[in-house]
């Protein structure tokens, strides 16, 4: 599992939703230390023992008590095996002290992750390249941003080079990464305020529709079905 921001029962809901208990997880990694993807970490892996996988600065960022934990750090470039699964870690530009994003292979196919970005780098671009399937942030729509009750400084926040991908953004990614293997695009990690599935999907639909690559927005409250890559 990537990332943990609920509490300990909504995770139960929504493992269960999928067919799955918390005892099945064999790792969890921790992307960076906010609270939509750390909050409910500790609680979780306490309760059933399963080895988190974070930076350091993420650890040191989230300034909490990991003894009784197995926590175990990675880096920019590491490659982690997890069962059957190699999963590589990248660094993003993120306002977080050490945030790292990944992508795993089975050895047949790649899945890619991005989200809590304010820039795709070309390291990230080549890291992402001939994935599979993408999972990719679609935070705001631009002008929703801007017409938004956001403060200002929330605003440049987001916008940052150390902030957000727009659906735009993540559009444009699209149409420069390498694409040859790619099957479909799950949009993620959409604002509640600054954006709409509407939005975002169109955006992506237009960069990557024609090429026949499925397109799809999970939204917070139900996520995604299974998907067969
Ligand atoms: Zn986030
Ligand atoms: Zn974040």
């Amino acid at each position: 599992m990537f990332d943990c921001g609920f509490g300990i029962r909504d995770i139960h809901q929504r493992l269960k939703r999928v067919g799955c208990q918390p005892e099945e997880l064999d790792a969890v990694f921790i992307t960076h230390e906010h609270g939509d993807h750390a909050n409910g970490i500790l609680p979780l892996a306490k309760r059933y023992g399963i080895p988190l996988w974070m930076s350091n600065g993420t650890f040191q960022g989230m300034g909490k008590d990991f003894s009784e934990v197995d926590l175990n750090f990675c880096r920019d470039g590491d490659c982690i095996e997890i069962g059957s699964l190699k999963v590589t870690a990248f660094t993003t530009s993120h306002d977080a002290r050490e945030p790292l994003q990944f992508h795993l292979t089975d050895g047949v196919s790649k899945i890619g992750m991005l989200t809590d970005t304010g820039q795709v780098t070309p390291h990230i671009q080549r890291e992402l390249s001939a994935c599979h399937l993408l999972l990719l942030e679609c935070n705001y729509d631009e002008g929703m941003l801007r017409t938004s009750h956001y403060p200002e400084h929330l605003k440049r926040r987001i916008r940052s080079v150390y902030g957000h991908l727009s659906n735009d953004d993540a559009a444009s990614f699209l149409m420069e990464v390498d694409r040859s293997c790619l099957r479909a695009v799950v949009a993620c990690h959409l604002s509640q305020n600054n954006n709409l599935a509407d939005y975002a999907r169109k955006a992506i639909e237009e960069a990557v529709s024609r090429h026949g690559i499925q397109v799809m927005v999970a939204d917070q409250e139900n996520g995604t079905d299974w998907i067969d890559v």
